[in-house]
C-alpha cells in the first residue's frame, strides 16, 4: 500500500500503532518538567509544497517560525527554544538563506523565542524543519470540549488561501486589498495575543492550519462531541469580501475550508467572552458526534498532505 492510498491522516494513524503511543494528536506533546509543562512540537516547510523559491526569504523564514508558535500558543503556552534543520541544494546563493535566517530571527524577537542550535544537509529542494520547545502553566489541548460551550475563532478566516490564490494568478499589478491578503498568506501571525485568554479559559484549543472544517473535525473527534457551526457568525475580513466580490467566490467556502489562517479554535462557556480579543462565537458544542454546519452533518473537508 502506498502514502497516498491512506493521506496523511491515515500514515499518522499507522505510524501511532508502530510507537503504540496514545499521545499523538494535539498541535503539541506536553511534558511534565518540574512545575511546568513542555510543549513539543515540530513543523516543515518545504519548497514546492508550502512555498516558491521566489517568494520573499525573509517571510519563509519569517512564517516557518510563526506556524510552530501558533501550535504552541493553541495548547496555551508560550515558545521558548527552536532547532532548526535546514536542507538546502548546493548552487543556492548564501544570501537567500541569510536572509530566511534574518526573517526567522525577526519572528523570534516578536514572538520572543530563541534560535539555539540545529542541523544543515543537501537536498534539491529548500526544507525547513524548526523544532519548538514552549512552555505553559496548563496544558490545554483537544480534548476538553464540554457539551454547553461556545465555539470560537480568533481573528478572521480564509484570507490565506484568497492570498495564495492571488499569488498563483501572477498579475503584474495588485490592488491594496489583494495585496494585504497576499500578506496574510506570506507573513502569518501567530495569535501570542490569546495566550493567557486559552490559558485560563478554554476547555479545548487548536489552531486552524488545515482549515475551520477539517479542523473542527479533529475537535470533535478528540473531545467526542458535536460542533454546530453557524455560518452568519464567521468572521470574515473586508478584503475576503472584496476578493470574492471581484472573483466571483463564495467566502463561505474560504472561511470553511481554506487553509494556513493559523488562527485558533477553541471552546469555554459563553460567559468567558473577552471583548479585548478579536475572537468571535461560531456555533456551540453539545453531546453527541460530528460536525453541523447550519444544522446539517459534514464530512472532514480541508487541506491534506497526499
Ligand atoms: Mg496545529
Ligand atoms: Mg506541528
Ligand atoms: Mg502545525
Amino acid at each position: 500500500m502506498r502514502i497516498k492510498e491512506v493521506g496523511e491522516f491515515g500514515l499518522i494513524e499507522r505510524l501511532k500503532n508502530v510507537l503504540s503511543a496514545e499521545i499523538i494528536g494535539d498541535d503539541t506533546a506536553p511534558v511534565k518538567h518540574g512545575k511546568s509543562t513542555l510543549l513539543l512540537t515540530t513543523d516543515t516547510m518545504t519548497e514546492g509544497v508550502h512555498f516558491l523559491r521566489e517568494y520573499l526569504p525573509e517571510a519563509i523564514g519569517w512564517k516557518a517560525v510563526s506556524v510552530n508558535v501558533s501550535d504552541v500558543v493553541a495548547n496555551g503556552g508560550y515558545p521558548k527554544w527552536i532547532l532548526v534543520s535546514l536542507n538546502v541544494p548546493e548552487e543556492l546563493e548564501l544570501t537567500y538563506v541569510e536572509r530566511i535566517y534574518a526573517g526567522m530571527k525577526r519572528a523570534c524577537t516578536f514572538y520572543n523565542c530563541e534560535i539555539l542550535g540545529g542541523n544543515i544537509s543537501k537536498l534539491e529542494k529548500v526544507s525547513i524543519s524548526l523544532f519548538l520547545v514552549g512552555e505553559a502553566e496548563r496544558f490545554v489541548g483537544r480534548k476538553g470540549a464540554r457539551p454547553g460551550d461556545s465555539l470560537f475563532v480568533s481573528g478572521t478566516l480564509g484570507d490565506s488561501r484568497a492570498g495564495l490564490e492571488l499569488i498563483l494568478m501572477n498579475k503584474k499589478e495588485y490592488e491594496p486589498f489583494e495585496l494585504a491578503l497576499i500578506e496574510r498568506h506570506l507573513r502569518p501571525t501567530a495569535r501570542i495575543d490569546y495566550v493567557k485568554h486559552i490559558q485560563k479559559y478554554a476547555n479545548a484549543s487548536m489552531d486552524i492550519s488545515d482549515g475551520l472544517l477539517s479542523d473542527a473535525w479533529h475537535l470533535s473527534e478528540r473531545s467526542k462531541v458535536r460542533l454546530n457551526i453557524n455560518t452568519e457568525k464567521l468572521p470574515l475580513s473586508r478584503e475576503l469580501k472584496l476578493f470574492c466580490e471581484k472573483y466571483k467566490k463564495n467566502p463561505l467556502e474560504y472561511a470553511l475550508i481554506g487553509g494556513e489562517d493559523y488562527q485558533l479554535l477553541f471552546t469555554h462557556p459563553k460567559s468567558s467572552w473577552n471583548p479585548f480579543l478579536d475572537m468571535t462565537e461560531i456555533g456551540s458544542v453539545e453531546e453527541g458526534e460530528g460536525v453541523y454546519v447550519d444544522g446539517k452533518l459534514t464530512k472532514p473537508k480541508g487541506w491534506k498532505h497526499f
